[in-house]
């Protein structure tokens, strides 16, 4: 959870898509397809859940960073079939190691990515891989009428999310980032992406390090709300071989190819790696937040999330949820009454009791939503010159028999004191250049890290802690701040 305040009233994206059927001409391929919507369809949709990822992740606060990869971004774009669109490429604040596009332009790659490569040939492929879903219009493809007509609906009245989607992901923009577009669609981004690389003189033999490092460093069980390149992407043994087959396809052998180890690292030295506990994290049942200074106690074992503008937390028996945001209203009565007078809100019990010290608004309520009727409770809470506004709530036949543990949930809410959890830094990557030969479990006792050497030697793309570097190695390690 970042500092942000969402509007009063909870929404969904909302877009108006024209639903039409024709003809467009594929501009990769040249070929006819059926295309659901128009190229301006296509590019309204992207801003639009761009937008969204931006405000519901968050970019990383690193404006060098942005540049670095957005210049490499735009150069290989430029050069790629559809050089007129509205490209833009941003690192969000996500520790998964990720990528993904978005219909019409916008590209995103996570912090977690940047810091598992070495270069900036494998940032090229990367992007490039990207880019290649937009250029070939994936996404139009991928999109089944039914999810279309789902993006294009006009939504009104009072609208809670949905309580399954809660436990993934808070928006529709964002079930873009969920379209799964098929192995030949992943095999000719992969193909188009190594020719945009190749273009800009990039070493693409360094695609395969990118793979293979993913598939090395798993799956961390961590809060990202995107799905994971490994589970939507084949198999990186065979891409891995195919990169080979593709550089043995090409007519002139390579040349002078840039790998760009030494700019890329230096752009990274210092880049959080991890988590960021600063943005507030779980511990012990609790939930703390340094920045904003409070916590909170979810109910024991319901699963819980931290996104940029909200934490949310899913009974298990997916029949109630709570999500705690910031109010955009400066005291808890206005927020209360933004919230609550909303044709559809019937108010119950209403309370002013301070909650553990702090001025607060709580009242029951029952609103009739697209998703039928839901119970809940709502707290408004004055703190540190925020309200903060918490809702539990679920179907109105079921939610009964978890009110009580969200309403004591709710009003655990209170100011952060833990001087340890106050002071909690993020990790950090740091650059070493390494002035003799040495072993990597040499270099780990000389210059240790925090994380273990397993994980040291995959964001060091060696194989292990007994591969020697050779004298001036630029050797990754993982610090406190
Ligand atoms: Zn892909």
């Amino acid at each position: 959870m970042h500092l942000v305040a969402v509007p009063p009233r909870i929404r969904l994206l909302c877009l108006t898509l024209v639903v039409l059927a024709g003809c467009a001409r594929n501009p990769v391929t040249g070929g006819l397809q059926l295309a659901l919507i128009t190229e301006g369809q296509e590019i309204q949709m992207g801003q639009q859940a761009a937008q969204e990822v931006s405000s519901t992740i968050g970019l990383v606060d690193d404006p060098a960073l942005q540049d670095y990869v957005s210049d490499l971004g735009l150069r290989l774009a430029a050069s790629s079939e559809r050089p007129e669109l509205p490209w833009a490429f941003a690192v969000v604040d996500d520790a998964t190691p990720n990528a993904f596009a978005l219909p019409g332009g916008p590209i995103f790659i996570t912090r977690g990515l940047m810091d598992l490569m070495r270069s900036e040939a494998q940032l090229a492929t990367v992007l490039g891989h990207e880019i290649g879903h937009v250029t070939a219009r994936h996404h139009v493809t991928s999109l089944s009428r039914t999810q279309l007509a789902q993006i294009g609906l006009g939504v009104g009245g009072i609208l809670f999310p949905d309580l399954q989607q809660l436990g993934n992901v808070a928006s529709a923009g964002l079930q873009l980032l969920f379209l799964s577009h098929g192995r030949d669609a992943e095999r000719q981004a992969d193909d188009l992406g190594f020719r945009y690389a190749l273009d800009q003189s990039f070493d693409v033999r360094e695609m395969g390090l990118v793979f293979e490092s993913l598939e090395r460093f798993g799956e961390p069980s961590n809060q990202s709300p995107v799905p994971s390149w490994l589970l939507t992407h084949p198999a990186p043994d065979e891409r891995i071989q195919s990169v080979g087959q593709r550089l043995e396809a090409l007519a002139n052998p390579l040349g002078q190819l840039r790998i760009g180890e030494q700019a890329y690292l230096d752009r990274i030295d210092g880049l959080t790696y991890g988590p960021n506990p600063r943005n507030g994290f779980f511990r012990e049942g609790l939930f703390l937040h340094p920045d904003l200074r409070f916590q909170i106690a979810f109910p024991a074992g319901w699963q819980t999330q931290n996104l940029s503008q909200t934490v949310t937390a899913l009974s298990p028996q997916q029949n109630a949820v709570i999500q705690l945001t910031l109010s955009a209203d400066s005291d808890p009565e206005a927020a209360a009454r933004s919230a609550l007078n909303q044709p559809g809100i019937q108010v119950g019990q209403t309370s002013r009791e301070p909650v553990n010290g702090l001025p607060a608004v709580l009242a029951t309520f029952r609103a009739q939503t697209q998703q039928g009727t839901v119970d809940g409770v709502m707290a408004f809470i004055a703190y540190d010159g925020r309200v903060y506004q918490m809702m539990g709530y679920g179907p109105a036949g079921s939610f009964a028999s978890e009110a009580r543990s969200v309403q004591e949930s709710l009003v655990t809410f209170r100011e952060l004191t833990d001087p340890d959890a106050l002071d909690t830094q993020p990790n950090r990557i740091a650059i070493v250049r390494t002035t003799e030969t040495m072993t990597l479990a040499e270099f780990d006792d000389r210059f240790p890290s925090v994380i273990p050497i397993e994980e040291l030697a995959v964001i060091n793309q060696v194989e292990g802690p007994s591969i020697l570097l050779p004298a001036g190695s630029l050797v990754k390690r993982v610090v406190e701040s």
